[in-house]
C-alpha cells in the first residue's frame, strides 16, 4: 500500500471514557473482526483485563478502512490503557504513532489522566483528533465540554466529533477525520531499516516476538538484523500484522505496524524502545528511546513454596519483557527466605503484576508490604537508598531520612473541595495553588509524600467525592521528615518481612492499628501468640492472639474418612498463600495489613 494511505494512530483518553469500546465500533465498522467473534471491549485481551473491565496492555491492529472518497486506507490502531500507573504504555504506543484521536466523555468533562496523555502526545508531537463520547447520556453536555478543552487544552473543537461509542452513532465521522486531518507516516522506505520495538513478548516455540513501528526502510524473512542498543544479530524468520489474529507478511515497510521474530531465545537482547536496524547498511543512530520509567513503589516478592525460586526468576524475566516498566533483584529475608525485591510504577501496577505471576506462570506468592525509595543520611556522611525497610541502619547512624514527594493535581466539581483539601491535610500534603475550571469545577494542587498517596489515597479520593475526583502526581524530588521504622514481633521475633517505615507523629496509631489487624487476620494455633510493634526496641503496641481451642478434624468422631480428608483440602486450600515463619503461619493479607491503616 501507497504510504500516503497508511494512517498510525492511538486511542488516548482518561481512564472509562470509551477508548476500547470506539475501538470495538471501529474493528466493526471496517469488517476487521466478523460479527460472531466480535465481543465487548476486544482488545481488552488478558483474562485480567477483561474481569477487571480495564485495559492494562498497549494492543496494536491492521484494519483496511474503505473510505468515501473510494479509496482503502491501512490503519494502525493502538489501544493504550489510561490508569496513571500505566502510562509507561501510553508513551510507548505514542512513540509507534503520527496521530490520536482524544475520547473525552461529554458527560464527566476533561479529567486528570485526559490532560496528561494530551501532554505525552504533544511530547511525541501527534496531531490531536478531538472527539466527545456518550452522546447518548441525558448528562451529556458536548458545548460545554469542547469549551473546557479549548480553555484547558487549547485545542480547536470546532470540527471535533461528537459520538457514541455505545451505539456507534458517529464514529464514522471520526474514520473520515483520520484519513483526513491525520498525518501519514514520513519516513523513506529506501533509506536504512529503523524499526522501533515498542513492545514485546516470549513466546515458547517461536522466542521472542517484537512489536514493532517501521519508521524507514523495510524487513524481511532472512534479513539479517542488529539491535543497536543490545549489539545482538539474528536472521529474521517470519514478520507480520495483527488484524487482530497474527497474519504473516513478505515484508513489512515504511509506515507499518507489526511484528517480528528471529528465534530470539536470550531475552535480555530485546528491550523495548531498542532500535532494530539491518548488519549490513545500517542506520547511523538509533531512533530516540523512551524515557526509562523509575518504579515509585517497591515489594518484595517470595515463592510460597522455596524450591520455586528458579520459577519465579524465570518468570520475572519473562514478563519483563513484555512490560519494561518493571524492575527487579534478588533479596533475601529472614522470615521469607529467598525472592525479589521489585519495582512497580505504582500499586495497581504491583497488583496486576503478581496477579499475572501467578496466573501466567502458576506460582504461589507472598507480597511483602510495599515501600517507596528513602533517602538515608548517615552520620559517618554517606547516603544511601533504601527500597526495603528492613535494611534501614541502626537509628544511632542515622542523622536524617529524606522521602519523595509529589505534586499532586486534582479535579474535581466545587462541593468537595472542603472534603479533598482535609483528606490531603490528614496525608501531609502542603497546600500548593487552587483554580478555577469553569463553573462547577476546580483543580486543585497539594504537595505530598508518595508514601501517603500509594496506599489507599485514589479510594479516599474516590469515596470522598462520589467518584468525581481525577487526580494525576508527578514526582518532585526528596525532603527530610521524620521517619522512624517500626518493627512487628510475632511470638517474640521481628519478622523483617512486616516491618514499615512510619511517620513518628503517626507511629503510635499505626502501630496499634497494625497490631489489632495481625490478630484478626494471623489464624489461631495452638498456643498464645503475643503480637507487637516495637520502634528502636521500644514496644509501643501489644495483644494477642488466643490459642486454638477446637481443632477442626474433631468434628468427625473419627469416623468418616472421605469427609476427613476434604476437610484437610479445604484447610490446605485456604492455606494456599501462607507462608510459616518459626512457629507461625503468617497469611498474605498480614503483609497488605500497612494498606488500610487509618
Ligand atoms: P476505557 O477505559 O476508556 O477503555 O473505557 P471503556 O471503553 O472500557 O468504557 C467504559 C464504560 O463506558 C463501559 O461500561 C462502556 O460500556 C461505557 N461506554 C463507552 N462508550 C459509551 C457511550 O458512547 N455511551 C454510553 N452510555 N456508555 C459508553
Ligand atoms: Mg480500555
Amino acid at each position: 500500500m501507497d504510504q500516503s494511505h497508511i494512517r498510525n494512530f492511538s486511542i488516548i483518553a482518561h481512564i472509562d471514557h470509551g477508548k476500547s469500546t470506539l475501538a470495538d465500533r471501529i474493528l466493526e465498522m471496517t469488517d476487521t473482526v466478523e460479527k460472531r467473534e466480535m465481543k465487548e471491549q476486544l482488545l481488552d485481551s488478558m483474562d485480567l483485563e477483561r474481569e477487571r473491565g480495564i485495559t492494562i496492555k498497549l494492543n496494536a491492529v491492521q484494519l483496511v478502512y474503505h473510505a468515501k472518497n473510494g479509496e482503502d486506507y491501512i490503519f494502525h490502531l493502538i489501544d493504550t490503557p489510561g490508569h496513571v500507573d500505566f502510562t509507561y504504555e501510553v508513551s510507548r504506543s505514542l512513540a509507534a504513532c503520527d496521530g490520536a484521536i482524544l475520547v473525552v466523555d461529554a458527560a464527566q468533562g476533561v479529567q486528570a489522566q485526559t490532560l496528561a496523555n494530551v501532554y505525552l502526545a504533544l511530547e511525541n508531537d501527534l496531531e490531536i483528533l478531538p472527539v466527545l463520547n456518550k452522546i447518548d447520556l441525558p448528562s451529556a453536555q458536548p458545548e460545554l465540554v469542547k469549551k473546557e478543552i479549548e480553555d484547558m487544552i487549547g485545542l480547536d473543537c470546532s470540527d471535533a466529533v461528537e459520538i457514541s461509542a455505545k451505539s456507534g452513532q458517529g464514529v464514522e465521522d471520526v474514520l473520515e477525520q483520520i484519513v483526513a486531518k491525520l498525518p501519514s507516516p514520513s519516513g523513506k522506505p529506501n533509506a536504512p531499516l529503523q524499526a522501533l520495538v515498542f513492545d514485546s513478548l516470549y513466546d515458547p516455540y517461536r522466542g521472542v516476538i517484537a512489536f514493532v513501528s517501521i519508521k524507514n526502510g523495510t524487513i524481511k524473512p532472512k534479513d539479517k538484523i542488529r539491535f543497536m542498543a543490545s549489539g545482538a544479530e539474528y536472521e529474521v524468520i517470519e514478520v507480520g500484522v495483527r488484524t487482530p489474529k497474527e497474519v504473516q507478511e513478505d515484508e513489512l515497510s515504511t509506515g507499518d505496524v507489526g511484528w517480528i521474530s528471529a528465534a530470539i531465545k536470550n531475552i535480555e537482547n530485546v528491550r523495548v524502545g531498542d532500535t532494530i536496524t539491518h548488519v549490513e547498511n545500517p542506520a547511523e543512530k538509533p531512533l530516540e528511546g523512551y524515557r526509562q520509567m523509575q518504579p515509585m513503589v517497591y515489594c518484595g516478592l517470595y515463592p510460597v513454596d522455596n524450591a520455586r525460586y528458579d520459577d519465579l526468576k524465570d518468570a520475572l524475566a519473562k514478563l519483563k519483557l513484555n512490560d519494561a516498566s518493571l524492575q527487579y533483584e534478588p533479596e533475601t529475608s529472614q522470615a521469607l527466605g529467598f525472592g525479589f525485591r521489585c519495582g512497580f510504577l505504582g500499586l495497581l501496577h504491583m497488583d496486576v503484576i503478581e496477579e499475572r505471576l501467578e496466573r501466567e506462570y502458576n506460582l504461589n506468592l507472598i507480597a511483602t508490604s510495599p515501600s517507596v525509595i528513602y533517602h538515608v543520611y548517615k552520620t559517618d556522611g554517606e547516603m544511601v537508598a533504601i527500597d526495603n525497610p528492613a535494611a534501614l541502619p541502626p537509628a544511632q547512624n542515622i542523622d536524617r531520612i529524606e522521602e519523595p514527594y509529589v505534586k499532586a493535581e486534582i479535579l474535581v466539581p466545587k462541593e468537595y473541595v472542603g472534603a479533598i483539601m482535609d483528606l490531603c491535610q490528614k496525608k501531609r500534603g502542603e497546600y500548593v495553588d487552587m483554580q478555577v475550571i469553569d463553573e462547577v469545577r476546580m483543580q486543585i494542587v497539594y504537595e505530598l509524600p508518595l508514601s501517603e498517596i500509594i496506599y489507599d489515597f485514589f479510594d479516599k479520593l474516590k469515596s470522598s467525592t462520589k467518584g468525581y475526583a481525577s487526580f494525576d502526581y508527578a514526582f518532585t524530588g526528596y525532603r527530610p521528615s521524620k521517619l522512624v521504622k517500626m518493627d512487628i514481633l510475632l511470638n517474640g521475633q521481628i519478622i523483617d518481612a512486616l516491618s514499615t517505615i512510619v511517620f513518628k507523629d503517626f507511629a503510635y496509631r499505626r502501630g496499634n492499628a497494625m497490631t489489632i489487624k495481625l490478630k484478626d487476620l494471623i489464624p489461631k494455633q495452638q498456643f498464645e501468640i503475643p503480637v507487637q510493634a516495637a520502634i528502636g526496641g521500644k514496644i509501643i503496641a501489644r495483644t494477642n492472639i488466643k490459642a486454638l481451642r477446637k481443632n477442626v478434624l474433631a468434628k468427625c468422631y473419627g469416623g468418616d474418612i472421605s469427609r476427613k480428608k476434604k476437610l484437610l483440602e479445604k484447610q490446605k486450600e485456604g492455606k494456599k498463600r501462607m507462608k510459616m515463619v518459626g512457629s507461625v503461619e503468617i497469611p498474605q493479607e498480614a503483609f497488605m495489613a500497612v494498606l488500610s491503616m487509618d
